[in-house]
């Protein structure tokens, strides 16, 4: 059957009726791509799976979200959408606004922003607003003016968003036969995503949800067991290690510059009640695993998605994580939103000749060894 996005496809386990329509640019259905390379070098006997979620129709799982989120607005007769965004979300907001007819108005920080993503809000046709503050400045700002604008708030404090991001974990349980891994991993920044995980996960498994506030079905369709649940954050915006809010979040990675995340509390009963933990990876380190997936398994992700695999490795190593078990990490958002920071720190490999073929040849020989 023709695939039509993940608001058609998980309909019964969604707050949607059947007389709702699905705003959709058919997301989800990312594949589940098994590691082969990092494993062996790692001498790690486990599995180690990434969920590509940088191939949805936006390039990040922000889609799942606002196939979700849209479809509820539009339902509700909304005209137009709104939300802070370190990128991703404002790509997703404008794509999906576009696609309903109606207008998406998007807050995005002065600098620290992914060209690609900005281009994205742009060319989809977003009203785009860029203020002198940061993402947390933002999403304040977004909070106090829909209290009196009509405009729908679309960031991951709409419940909508969530419900459509814990289809990840249905996909991800589908793919392993009916089995949820042992670990799952991911990056975290407002901890909307490590939430949403959390609920579909537990939903899957016939489980109330503590987010759940809707009358959908609960059906188990999986055998019972529940992932450890992971999160890593960038150490210059890590506030689940601070033990609360930072106040001037720094890292490479853009897309979890947040100091103050939104969903505080699922995260932290995420990690809690699934027997997980939270850590942190600095700039260098993400990079490096940026690097390296790249490199030896032709996935690129970007530098956010990174701290998944990153902090699953270090936990590898350390024991932490079992030998033998099954890992799931998701790789967030799709590397080729941005370029600039592979080409900062990889322009030094391009080797320059003359256009004679001696010394291409003399090039290519030196390399082969
Ligand atoms: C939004 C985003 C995150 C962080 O997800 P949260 O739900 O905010 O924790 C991580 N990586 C990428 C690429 C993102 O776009």
């Amino acid at each position: 059957m023709h695939y039509t996005g993940l608001v058609n496809r998980y309909r019964s386990r969604l707050p949607f009726g059947p007389e709702v329509k699905a705003v959709t640019l058919n997301e989800g259905n990312t594949p589940l791509i098994e590691l082969v390379n990092i494993p062996r070098q790692a001498g790690f006997e486990g599995r180690i799976l990434v969920k590509f979620e940088g191939l949805n129709p936006t390039g990040s799982f922000k889609d799942r979200g606002m196939t979700a989120a849209v479809t509820q607005a539009v339902h509700e007769g909304s005209k137009a959408i709104i939300c802070a965004s370190t990128g991703n979300t404002s790509a997703a907001a404008a794509a999906y606004a576009a696609r309903a007819g109606i207008t998406a108005f998007v807050l995005i920080p002065d600098g620290k922003i992914a060209l690609g993503k900005l281009a994205q809000a742009v060319v989809h046709g977003a009203v785009v607003v860029q203020i002198q503050g940061n993402f947390d400045d933002g999403m304040r700002l977004v909070k106090e003016v829909a209290q009196t604008a009509p405009v729908a708030i679309v960031n991951s404090i709409n419940p909508y968003r969530l419900q459509g991001q814990k289809t990840a974990a249905f996909e991800i349980i589908e793919a392993l036969g009916g089995q949820a891994p042992d670990y799952h991993c991911l990056p975290v920044g407002n901890a909307g995503n490590i939430s949403a995980y959390w609920m579909g996960y537990k939903e899957a498994n016939g489980q109330k949800s503590t987010a759940t506030m809707f009358g959908y079905s609960l059906e188990a369709f999986a055998d019972g067991k529940l992932p450890k649940m992971a999160g890593y954050q960038a150490a210059g915006a890590a506030p689940f290690l601070r033990g609360g809010r930072v106040a001037n979040p720094e890292t490479v990675a853009t897309a979890i510059r947040i100091g103050d995340p939104q969903s505080w509390d699922h995260a932290w009963a995420a990690q809690k009640e699934s027997g997980g933990w939270f850590d942190e990876c600095t700039d260098p380190e993400i990079l490096a695993t940026q690097r390296l997936l790249a490199e030896t398994e032709g996935v690129w992700c970007e530098p956010a998605s990174a701290a998944s695999l990153c902090g699953a490795l270090r936990d590898i190593k350390s024991g932490k994580i079992a030998q033998g078990s099954t890992v799931v990490c998701t790789l967030t958002g799709n590397g080729l939103k941005d370029p600039d920071i592979v080409i900062q720190g990889g322009l030094k490999d391009l080797i320059q000749v003359a256009a004679e073929r001696s010394a291409v040849e003399r090039a290519i020989l030196a390399k082969l060894r």
